[in-house]
């Protein structure tokens, strides 16, 4: 068995869209980036590349890569489960948590878990996707930018 941590976080500015695990959230401010923004697939791609050992998310799609503007983050958390499972690894389960007090996100974390499996070609039961607000403090809670953590859990899948 193998852990991964993975940690995101984006500014959140108006004119873009408020993309989480792959779902557009109605929002009058989005995720500023070089892709997409989606901090929620950046930090579940980051603990499957972590447990695994392999390069992480900007070293795989650099900013200074044109390729990746504005790419879909799903995307490249799909090209990353398949270098994990490359690398020999069967995923076991993967837990993440947004964090943002506005929007409110409870009535959209069903639907980013399974796009979430979808995306990673695993059973909604081993996947979970938890909202959680910062009571008004720091960046999350004033809305200045949202944040998401994620951890992983791969076993050695005994293909390689
Ligand atoms: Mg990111």
């Amino acid at each position: 068995m193998r852990v991964g941590h993975g940690f995101d976080a984006h500014r959140l500015v108006e004119g873009r869209p408020l993309v989480l695990g792959g779902v557009r959230v109605p929002f009058e401010r989005g995720a500023l980036g070089h892709s997409d923004g989606d901090a929620l697939a950046h930090a579940i791609a980051d603990a499957l590349l972590g447990a695994a050992a392999l390069p992480d998310l900007g070293a795989r799609f650099p900013a200074s890569d044109s390729r990746w503007k504005d790419a879909d983050s799903m995307a490249l958390l799909a090209q990353s489960a398949a270098a994990v499972r490359e690398a020999g690894y069967a995923i076991g389960n993967v837990d993440a948590t947004i964090v943002l007090d506005q929007p409110k996100l409870g009535g959209f974390t069903a639907e980013m878990r399974a796009k979430i499996a979808s995306c990673l070609d695993l059973d909604a039961s081993r996947v979970n996707v938890k909202a959680k607000r910062s009571e008004g403090m720091g960046y999350t809670g004033d809305g200045t930018g949202v944040a998401a953590y994620a951890v992983a859990l791969l076993s050695e899948s005994g293909v390689r």
